[in-house]
């Protein structure tokens, strides 16, 4: 067998778990309407929670960045690439999320592998969530530290592990709002941790900034919560509608992360096209509580419909309301079916989540309306969609 070979077998093997991953191409995007090979569907599958992406101050804002610093920013943010709106993009996040600094970094992935190598190191400790998202996870691994996987969101588990290291430096590290199931972490007790065993709490807030909290500052003011020892990555792609993401905290700690985050140091910066859109929509995430009341308001009545019948869903508050049908073949049939009736919700499946708990994974946005989402609710309840399910 030639090493080609080898990979094609590879690729065989994924299509025979029923794992092998495809792009759909989407011809057009008006809000949560998409045109996909030519047939309407309605996208319960995008983190556009406030219905931002499209927005028109945005675009419009992104095409002044343009005419103003042109298409890119030509090099590293340590070199020439970092632009007098790259610096209002960060003081404005700074001061929305209520901590000293922020830094912006091309993507939530880049921020991750990068800021985690910055501060912890060989002789150091990462306690990370067992259902942390991929990008802890790989930044865990390059940072070489020693990697402490606690059971999800067990403080009290989490803690004994804490007494019993010895590592030089320890840093907690969770997701916020766990991106495959929409749970809220313990965020209070993992804070309360980190003050009473000399540690620091990273927390990813991908699915929390510009959701909750009040005015959307994230999951640390949904809980009241600041702190020297917070260090808190947001994504700017989710609910903020562009891309990118922010990693704010401490002035020491992001000035550290500033000198040795080697995603930020060897990247050429990112456009500031984006920051000056990034500028406005932090502007309507602040002012429009209506989309989060909107938002709320689907979430709640997704929940309602499915009380009194068959289905679970699992026990979110937030807009990622999945269900588990378990087997790869029945989350797939499951979006299959969906998808006749012009709905998309996608089929998530390992390595995304662990083996047997393969879901779909709806995601409610303020661009919904009440009657899309009533149609979600009645293609779940259909007699054919119950016959997928098994309650575990
Ligand atoms: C989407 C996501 C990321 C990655 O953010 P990008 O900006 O898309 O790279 C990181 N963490 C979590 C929990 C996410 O859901």
């Amino acid at each position: 067998m030639t090493m080609l070979d080898g990979y094609a077998r590879q690729l065989d093997e994924l299509r025979s778990q029923q794992l092998r991953r495809t792009r759909r191409r989407v011809q057009a995007v008006d809000g949560v309407q998409l045109t996909v090979d030519g047939r309407a569907l309605t996208a319960f599958c995008s983190n556009d929670y406030l219905g931002l992406a499209q927005h028109p101050a945005l675009v419009e804002a992104a095409q002044r960045g343009a005419a103003r610093w042109g298409a890119g920013a030509t090099a590293s943010p340590l070199v020439c690439g970092h632009s007098a709106a790259h610096e209002a993009l960060e003081q404005r996040i700074a001061r929305f999320v209520e901590l000293p600094r922020a830094l912006y970094f091309h993507s939530g992935y880049a921020a991750s592998i990068g800021l985690l190598p910055a501060l912890a190191g060989p002789g150091d400790a990462l306690f990370c969530d067992a259902l942390n998202h991929a990008c802890l996870i790989d930044g865990a691994r390059l940072s070489r530290a020693q990697v402490v996987v606690y059971p999800h969101g067990d403080v009290q588990a989490l803690e004994r592990l804490l007494e019993r290291s010895s590592a030089v430096r320890r840093i907690i590290v969770s997701d916020a709002v766990f991106s495959m199931d929409g749970a809220i972490a313990p965020v209070p007790g993992l804070l309360e941790l980190a003050e009473r065993h000399d540690a620091l709490l990273v927390i990813d807030d991908a699915h929390g900034f510009g959701v909750l909290g009040p005015s959307g500052r994230g999951t640390a003011a949904h809980f009241g919560l600041r702190s020297a020892r917070l260090v808190v990555m947001g994504t700017l792609g989710k609910a903020a509608g562009v891309a990118g993401a922010f990693v704010a905290g401490d002035d020491i700690v992001t000035g550290l992360i500033l000198q040795r985050a080697r995603s930020y140091v060897f990247a050429t910066g990112a456009p500031a096209l984006l920051t000056e859109a990034l500028c406005t929509a932090i502007d309507l995430i602040e002012n429009e509580e209506w989309r989060r009341e909107r938002l709320r308001a689907h979430v709640a009545r997704l929940r309602e419909a499915l009380r009194a019948t068959p289905l679970r869903l699992l026990p979110s508050q937030t807009p990622i309301q999945p269900v588990v049908l378990g087997e790869n073949a029945a989350a797939l049939a499951g979006m299959a079916q969906l998808w006749d009736q012009g709905l998309w919700v996608p089929a998530i499946r390992p390595p995304t989540v662990p083996a047997g708990t393969a879901r779909l994974r709806a995601t409610l946005s303020a661009a919904h309306t009440s009657g899309q989402v009533d149609r979600l609710i009645d293609a779940l309840l259909a007699p054919d969609f119950l016959r997928l399910y098994r309650p575990a």
